[in-house]
């Protein structure tokens, strides 16, 4: 009988050595991130280079892989003195979502992170910091389970919640 989905198949995600010469990638690249840049960017993904969201582009992109919330970014605007609402902020960044620039990571019901790197990896969560980081070196997820045969597995989310040793 055929299998809708190779069973066992093993998902081999992020290799250490790979993310970290694609982490010098990153950073040999990050003076170079300007407003031209965010401006290819938005072009190529499909998006109106507007003035807001070239602004965000730029705050969120220059500085390499990170985790971002809505909240946390509409400050950063702020201390540079890019006016914008949360609200904006907010449809921007799933906006860059849905034109595959970021990639949304949710941790709890009320908590979403944005990440810049839209590649396949996990993350651990530090439940008191509140603080989304990726694990390093990956992790090696094997036994995907079968999915129906109409259907395909699109992606997987894995999150490992973290808090300091209670004693
Ligand atoms: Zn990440």
């Amino acid at each position: 009988m055929a299998l809708g989905f190779a069973k066992g198949r093993d998902l081999k995600i992020d290799n250490q050595m790979e993310r970290i010469s694609r982490t010098n990638d990153m950073t040999s690249q990050l003076q170079k991130f300007d407003k031209r840049s965010a401006r290819d960017m938005l072009v190529g993904a499909g998006l109106r280079p507007t003035r807001q969201r070239l602004s965000l582009a730029e705050l969120l992109f220059a500085k390499g892989d990170r985790h971002v919330s809505a909240e946390r970014l509409h400050e950063e605007a702020e201390k540079v003195n890019v006016s914008v609402s949360l609200a904006t902020v907010y449809n921007t960044l799933h906006q860059f979502t849905e034109a595959g620039l970021l990639r949304e990571v949710a941790v709890e019901g009320t908590k979403t992170y944005f990440d810049t790197n839209v590649s396949d990896h996990y993350h651990f969560y530090m439940e008191e910091e509140g603080k989304v980081v990726d694990i390093p070196g990956g992790l090696h997820v094997s036994e995907l389970p079968e999915v129906p045969d109409d259907m395909e597995i699109t992606r997987v989310d894995v999150v490992v919640r973290l808090r300091q040793k209670q004693n």
